[in-house]
C-alpha cells in the first residue's frame, strides 16, 4: 500500500474512502427502514467475533469496512431510524453530520481562548443565538459540555461553591458540616441524584419532593422540605426544577419554585435537557417560564436540535461562581490574554471538542424558521398520535403530552372495571407487549411506571419521521395488541 511522509492514510484515499462512506452514510439516512430498528444479536455475540488481541500489521480500509458492515451494523439498535421513538427520539441531521466531520479534522482543543481563539468565539456566539432563541436573558453565560449529566453536576457544584463553605479547599470529610440537601421532583432524572452521591451531599440528603396527578413537583412540599430542613440545622444546597421529565415531559412549575428558592436563598437549576428545546418555538415560549430566574438551566441540543450525540449547554446566570468552583490554572496553561472566555475555567474537562460547529451548522443550513417548523412538526405527530391512542377502546393515556412524547398502555376492555385490582396482570401484558413490538423490529418503544402502573412511551423526535411512520406505528402497536389474546386469558384473574 502506498506510504505517505505522514505515516498517516494518504489523502488520495483518505478522499476515496471518506467519499464512499458519506455516499454510505447518505443512503443509510435515507433508508435506515431496511434494517431492524432494533437488534435481535445475542449479549457477547458481537465480541465473539471480533479478535481479542490488537492487530499486529495495517490492514487494508476495504477489509476494515467490510467487517463494520458485516459485524458491528448487525449489533446496532438504529437511533436515526424513523420508527425509533423509545426513550427520547433523537436524530442527526446532515449539515451536523458534516460539523462533526469538520470537528474531527480540525482536531482543535478549545480548552483556552488562545488554543483555538475561533472554537471559543463561535461556542460563545452560537450559545449566544441559542440563548436569544429560547428568550432567556443575557446574563445566562453559555458551556457546552458532553451530555446533561455533566452539566447539572457543574451545576450543581457551582450551588455547592455558592454555600461558601470552603469546600473548594477544605474538602467535605472530617470536617463539622451540617449535611448537605438537594430538593428535586420524585421526576426528575437520576443524573441529579447521582450528581448528589459524586459531590458528596449523598443520596439520603436528596429529597424527592412529591408530584401532582400531572406529575409536577408539589411547590407546597418543597416549602415544607425546606423548613423541616432549615429547622433540623441542614443546609440546602440546591433545588432542581424540570422542564420535560424524562417519564411522562411534565414540567415543574418553575415560577413558584424559583419564589421559594428566592425566599430561602437555595440555588435554582432547571433540567430542561429535552423540552426546553422546545421553547423556540414563540407558541411554547411558556414552557420556559420562571426559567430567567434560575440560576442554571441544561438543554440538550443532542436531544431534539438535530446535531448527533454528544452536545449539552448549560447556562449560569452566575459564571463567576463557576470560574470560582473550577478555576486551576497551573503555570503550563497560564497565559497573560485579556478579555477573552478559556473555557476550560467552567467545566470538569480541560480538553475541549470544537462542539460548536455542528450547532453552528444547524443553525445557518435551517435558520431558525426551518427548526421552528421540525419542531412543530414532531409536537403536531406525536398530539395525532395521542388522539388516536386516547379513542381506542383497550388503550388509555398515562399523562399529558405537553410535547412529543406519549405515555400510554393497553388495557383489555373485559379488565377496565377492575382496572385497579388488576394492575399487576395489566403490568405484564405491557412489559410483554413492549417486548413483542421491540422484537418485531418495525417500531422501537421503552416504558416507565407510573404510580406503579407500566406505561409505554413513544416519542417522537426524528428528521426522517413522518406521519406515515406515526401511523405505521399505531398499526404496529394494535396489530401485536391484538395477537396477545392468548396472554390476556393467561394472565387474567377471576373477579
Ligand atoms: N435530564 C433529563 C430530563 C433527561 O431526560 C436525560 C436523559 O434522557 C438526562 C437529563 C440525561 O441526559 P444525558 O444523557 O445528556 O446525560
Amino acid at each position: 500500500m502506498a506510504r505517505n511522509n505522514s505515516l498517516d492514510m494518504t489523502s488520495a484515499e483518505f478522499t476515496r474512502i471518506g467519499n464512499q462512506l458519506l455516499e454510505w452514510l447518505a443512503n443509510y439516512l435515507d433508508h435506515s427502514e431496511r434494517f431492524p430498528v432494533a437488534t435481535k444479536v445475542e449479549p457477547g455475540s458481537i465480541r465473539k467475533k471480533l479478535p481479542l488481541t490488537p492487530p499486529l500489521h495495517s490492514e487494508p480500509m476495504e477489509n476494515i469496512l467490510l467487517d463494520f458492515e458485516n459485524i458491528i451494523v448487525p449489533g446496532l439498535t438504529h437511533w436515526n431510524h424513523p420508527s425509533f421513538m423509545g426513550y427520547f427520539s433523537i436524530s442527526s441531521s446532515k449539515p451536523a453530520i458534516l460539523g462533526e466531520l469538520l470537528s474531527a479534522g480540525l482536531n482543535v482543543n478549545g480548552m483556552l481562548w488562545k488554543t483555538s481563539p475561533a472554537a471559543t468565539e463561535l461556542e460563545e456566539v452560537v450559545l449566544g443565538w441559542l440563548r436569544q432563541a429560547l428568550g432567556l436573558p443575557p446574563a445566562f453565560h453559555g458551556t457546552i459540555h458532553d451530555t446533561a449529566s455533566t452539566s447539572s453536576l457543574v451545576a450543581m457544584a457551582a450551588a455547592r461553591e455558592s454555600l461558601r463553605l470552603g469546600i473548594r479547599e477544605k474538602g467535605i470529610a472530617g470536617r463539622d458540616l451540617r449535611p448537605l440537601t438537594v430538593y428535586t421532583s420524585e421526576h426528575a432524572h437520576s443524573s441529579i441524584e447521582r450528581a448528589a452521591m459524586i459531590l458528596g451531599i449523598g443520596q439520603e440528603n436528596v429529597r424527592k419532593i412529591p408530584v401532582d396527578d400531572s406529575f409536577k413537583m408539589n411547590p407546597d412540599e418543597l416549602r415544607e422540605a425546606l423548613v423541616n430542613d432549615k429547622k433540623a440545622g441542614n443546609m440546602p444546597c440546591c433545588v432542581v426544577a424540570t422542564v420535560g421529565t424524562t417519564s411522562t415531559t411534565s414540567i415543574d412549575p418553575v415560577n413558584a419554585i424559583a419564589e421559594i428558592c428566592e425566599d430561602f436563598g437555595v440555588w435554582l437549576h432547571v433540567d430542561a435537557a429535552y423540552g426546553g428545546i422546545a421553547g423556540m418555538v414563540p407558541s411554547m415560549r411558556w414552557v420556559l417560564d420562571g426559567c430567567e430566574k434560575a440560576d442554571s438551566i441544561v438543554v440538550n441540543p443532542h436531544k431534539w436540535l438535530f446535531v448527533p450525540i454528544d452536545c449539552s449547554v448549560l447556562y449560569c446566570r452566575r459564571p463567576e461562581v463557576l470560574r470560582k468552583t473550577f478555576m486551576l490554572v497551573p503555570e503550563y496553561l497560564r497565559t497573560d490574554d485579556r478579555d477573552v472566555t478559556n473555557f476550560m475555567d467552567y467545566g470538569i474537562a480541560l480538553g475541549r471538542r470544537f462542539r460548536a460547529l455542528k450547532l453552528w451548522l444547524v443553525f445557518r443550513y435551517f435558520g431558525m424558521e426551518g427548526i421552528v417548523e421540525r419542531l412543530q412538526h414532531h409536537i403536531s405527530l406525536a398530539q395525532k398520535l395521542r388522539s388516536w391512542i386516547g379513542s381506542h377502546p383497550s388503550f388509555e393515556i398515562m399523562a399529558p403530552s405537553p410535547f412529543s412524547v406519549v405515555c400510554f398502555r393497553c388495557v383489555p376492555q373485559e379488565w377496565r372495571s377492575r382496572s385497579e385490582v388488576m394492575t399487576e396482570p395489566i403490568n405484564q401484558l405491557n412489559l410483554r407487549l413492549l417486548e413483542a413490538i421491540n422484537e418485531s423490529g418495525e417500531l422501537f418503544l421503552s416504558h416507565t411506571k407510573l404510580n406503579g402502573r407500566i406505561s409505554l412511551r413513544l416519542a417522537v423526535g426524528n428528521l426522517q419521521t413522518t406521519e406515515q411512520h406515526v401511523t405505521a406505528a399505531w398499526g404496529v402497536i394494535q396489530r401485536i395488541y391484538g395477537r396477545m389474546q392468548d396472554a390476556v386469558r393467561e394472565l387474567s384473574i377471576p373477579g
